[in-house]
């Protein structure tokens, strides 16, 4: 199984890469903040538990991310590969996922990280937010919080799968199709 991490800070592009990527490689897209709008949209209980957390920015807790994720791999056992879209956010969600992952004979390929810089998130978040209804895009300093708890808590996922050899930075600024080609060439070079 292809089985790749699309990580990188909120604003640089994983959702519009991931969509060329699909196209691709014919596998499955896992984005974990649509899961979570889709069941905030549906007033699930999940969405209602959710959407204090999304509200503000925050991460939505480990376990809570974890099963939803677990479910969703698991309704979906004949793919022959999936892109990992916005997850593991954590080290116990990239631990988990390993461990999952494992008991299924598979594991991580790569995680290719897109690399842009602050400003340029910030202002490619307050456009999106013009037009794409998510209240989380459409305020400076919930968006500086994104980016803050990006840094915090998140980042240190490159490193842990640094150990492994498993990382690749790549320069996200660009045209689409340049940034996909980058994309395309680790992702390549990893398999
Ligand atoms: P995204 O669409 O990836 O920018 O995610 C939007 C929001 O959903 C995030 O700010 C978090 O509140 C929540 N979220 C998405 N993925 C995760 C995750 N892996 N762990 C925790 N919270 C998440």
């Amino acid at each position: 199984m292809l089985n790749l991490i699309l990580f990188g800070p909120p604003g640089s592009g994983k959702g519009t890469q991931a969509e060329k990527l699909i196209e691709k490689y014919g596998i499955l897209h896992i984005s974990t903040g649509d899961l979570f709008r889709y069941e905030m949209g549906n007033n699930t209980p999940l969405g209602l538990e959710a959407k204090s957390y999304m509200a503000k920015g925050e991460l939505v807790p480990d376990e809570v991310t974890i099963g939803m994720l677990k479910n969703k791999v698991n309704a979906n056992p004949h793919v022959s590969g999936i892109i990992f879209d916005g997850f593991p956010r954590t080290i116990a969600q990239a631990q988990a996922l390993d461990s999952f992952l494992n008991e299924k004979n598979t594991q991580v390929t790569a995680l290719v990280a897109l690399d842009v810089p602050e400003d340029e998130l910030v202002s490619r978040l307050l456009n999106r937010g013009k037009s794409s209804g998510r209240a989380d895009d459409n305020d400076e300093a919930i968006i500086r919080n994104r980016i803050a708890v990006y840094k915090s808590e998140t980042a240190q996922v490159f490193d842990y799968y640094s150990a492994t050899g498993k990382s690749k930075l790549i320069p996200g600024v660009g045209s689409i199709e340049d940034i996909f080609s980058r994309l395309v060439t680790a992702i390549d070079e990893a398999c």
